[in-house]
C-alpha cells in the first residue's frame, strides 16, 4: 500500500516522481509462480525498463520477453539464459539479428525474417534454434483469423513447412502467439491456451520434430478501474496445469512460457506530482500540476479519448488507453473542506488535462497528489522531452536497501 509518510518526505525534494515498491513486485511474481506450477514466466521489459525494476523481476527467476536489441542485452547483463531471452518484435533488421542471435532465442515474425535469420546463421556458420510467431485461426473472443501486422498466418505457415525444413542453418523449436493484453476473464484465457496447445500439437506433427517451447504470450490483466474484478489466477493456473498434463506425453521436452509486464509491475508504481499553482477562471477552479501529460501520459490520454465519445466503455487501445479512469487519484491533504476542481499540467498546451470537475479536499500550492497503477506503461510511454521540462525522478523502494534514487545510484 501507499506509504504516505515516505511520499511526503520524498516530495520535499522532488516536484514529480515515480515510486516503485519492490514489495509489490515480489508479491506478484510469487503469486504467479505459486499459482502456475508448470509454467515459466517472461518479463515484458517494454512495460517498465527501469534497471532496478528489471533486475528485481529477473531475480525472481523470470526470463525476458524482449522487444528490441537493447532489451535482449538487459536480459543478458542480468545473467538470463539464451533460451529464456525471447526476442519477439516485427520488423527486425539484419543488424538486429546479428547482434542478438548468439544470446537470445529469436522469434521470427515473418517469412522475410526467417530468410534473414537463415542468412545470418549461415554467415556465422551456426544452426540457430528459433521460434515462430503465429497469427492463428482463432482469437480471444471466438472470431477466426484476423488480419495482423504480427506473426505469420497459421495457414501460410503450414503451407511453407516443407521449405522451412530445407533451411540448413535454423531449426524451428518453438511457437509464439500474443494477441491481446488486459484480459480479466480466466475462462477466456483458458480457451486461448487450449487453442494454442492444439495448434502446437498440429504443428509439431506436421514438421515432424519435437518443439522445445510454447510461448503463450500475455493477456493476463490487472484491475485498473474501481469496477474491475481481479483475474482468478488460482483457477487459470490449475486449468493450465490440467491441460498440460494431458499433453505432456506428446510434448516430452516442452517449456511453456507466459509473458507479462503489467501484472508484475503495474501496481508497484505510484506517480507523485505537486500542485504548482491554483487559479479560478470564469468560475472554474484549476489546479496546475507538475509534469502530467509529459510525466505520466495515461491519465491525459484517458481524458482525451473520453472527450471524443459518449460511450462509457470505449474500446481499449493498449497500452495507451485502457478505460475511463484507469487509476486511483489520492490527494494527500488533511483539509476537512472539499471543492470541485479541474486538474491540468504545467505544459504550454491545453491538452494536458488530467481530471475534470472532480471533488477533492481543498488543496493548496505545494500539496501532493498521487496516481496509482503507474508501474506499467508509464515512464516509458510519456513524452518527457516535450518542452524541455525537468523530468520526474524515478525512485525504487528496495525490500532490503530502502529508498534508491536511480539518478543518485548511477
Ligand atoms: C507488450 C507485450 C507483452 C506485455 O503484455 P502485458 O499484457 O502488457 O503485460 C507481452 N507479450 C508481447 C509479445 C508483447 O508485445
Amino acid at each position: 500500500m501507499l506509504n504516505k509518510k515516505l511520499v511526503l518526505e520524498l516530495a520535499k525534494k522532488h516536484d514529480s516522481f515515480y515510486l516503485y515498491d519492490e514489495k509489490v513486485i515480489v508479491e506478484n511474481t510469487e503469486r504467479l509462480k505459486h499459482d502456475f506450477k508448470h509454467v515459466d514466466f517472461l518479463y515484458s521489459i517494454k512495460t517498465n525498463s527501469h534497471p532496478l525494476v528489471v533486475k528485481s523481476v529477473l531475480l525472481q527467476g523470470f526470463g525476458v520477453d524482449a522487444a528490441s536489441v537493447a532489451e535482449v542485452m538487459l536480459g543478458k547483463q542480468n545473467g538470463v539464459a539464451k533460451k529464456k531471452i525471447q526476442y519477439s518484435a516485427p520488423g527486425k533488421t539484419k543488424k538486429d539479428i546479428e547482434q542478438t542471435i548468439d544470446v537470445s532465442t529469436i522469434i521470427a515474425d515473418s517469412l522475410n525474417e526467417i530468410m534473414l535469420i537463415q542468412q545470418v546463421a549461415q554467415e556465422k556458420n551456426m544452426v540457430a534454434d528459433i521460434g515462430i510467431r503465429i497469427n492463428p485461426n482463432f482469437s480471444f473472443y471466438g472470431e477466426d483469423a484476423i488480419p495482423s501486422k504480427f506473426g505469420i498466418d497459421e495457414q501460410l505457415l503450414f503451407e511453407v513447412i516443407p521449405q522451412l525444413k530445407q533451411l540448413k542453418n535454423m531449426k524451428v523449436v518453438g511457437l509464439h502467439i500474443h494477441l491481446r493484453s488486459q484480459e480479466l476473464n480466466a475462462s477466456v484465457l483458458e480457451k486461448y491456451y487450449s487453442n494454442m496447445v492444439i495448434l502446437a500439437e498440429n504443428f509439431q506433427k506436421a514438421i515432424g520434430q519435437p518443439l522445445t517451447f510454447l510461448n503463450m504470450g500475455s493477456g493476463i490483466g490487472i484491475p485498473f478501474s474501481a469496477e474491475d474484478t481481479p483475474l482468478d489466477t488460482v483457477y487459470l493456473g490449475a486449468a493450465t496445469a490440467k491441460m498440460m498434463s494431458q499433453f505432456r506425453l506428446r510434448f516430452p521436452n516442452l517449456n511453456v512460457y507466459i509473458e507479462t509486464g503489467r501484472y508484475v509491475v503495474g501496481k508497484s508504481g505510484f506517480y507523485v506530482t505537486k500542485v504548482l499553482d491554483k487559479k479560478v477562471s470564469c468560475g472554474k477552479t484549476f489546479l496546475i500540476l507538475k509534469n502530467t501529460l509529459n510525466g505520466f501520459i495515461r491519465p491525459s490520454l484517458a481524458q482525451l479519448v473520453m472527450s471524443y465519445t459518449e460511450q462509457k466503455k470505449p474500446f481499449a487501445s493498449e497500452p495507451l488507453f485502457t478505460c475511463a479512469n484507469p487509476f486511483e487519484l489520492i490527494a494527500l491533504s488533511d483539509a476537512a473542506e472539499t471543492e470541485e476542481v479541474t486538474l491540468v499540467g504545467n505544459l504550454c498546451t491545453a491538452a494536458d488535462v488530467v481530471a475534470k470537475d472532480i471533488v477533492l479536499p481543498k488543496l493548496q500550492c505545494q500539496d501532493v497528489i498521487v496516481f496509482t497503477n503507474a508501474g506499467s506503461y508509464a515512464a516509458v510511454l510519456s513524452p518527457m522531452q516535450f518542452s524541455s521540462q525537468e523530468q520526474p525522478a524515478q525512485i525504487f523502494l528496495s525490500c532490503k536497501q530502502g529508498v534508491i534514487n536511480i539518478d543518485d545510484a548511477e
